[in-house]
């Protein structure tokens, strides 16, 4: 296993979405939500190390308003427990 594979799926752990380690297709990883299995999407592991956390965390407010994440509101929950100020003023700004 790769280094950066590692730090993608640390990266995505707080948000309960498991990174599957089977590439699909050339580089790309399948995101999944933790709680129902709903695929989410995908992620390269072109990524630089260091960068996994920061692009994640950057998509707080998304997933806090629900615009990105399961549709189940798995990931709008886990940024209400990581900070529910934010979360309650993302899901203001963004809905
Ligand atoms: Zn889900």
């Amino acid at each position: 296993m790769s280094g950066i594979l590692d730090e993608i799926r640390d990266a995505y752990a707080p948000w309960s979405i498991e990174v599957e380690g089977v590439a699909t297709y050339g580089t790309y990883y399948r995101l999944r939500c933790g709680r129902c299995g709903k695929i989410l999407g995908a992620v390269g592991d072109k990524l630089l190390p260091g960068m996994a956390h920061e692009l994640v965390q950057g998509n707080f407010d998304l997933y806090a308003a629900g615009l990105m994440g399961c549709a189940c509101g798995c990931q709008a929950e886990r940024a209400n427990a990581i900070d529910p100020a934010r979360a309650a003023d993302a899901r203001t700004q963004l809905r």
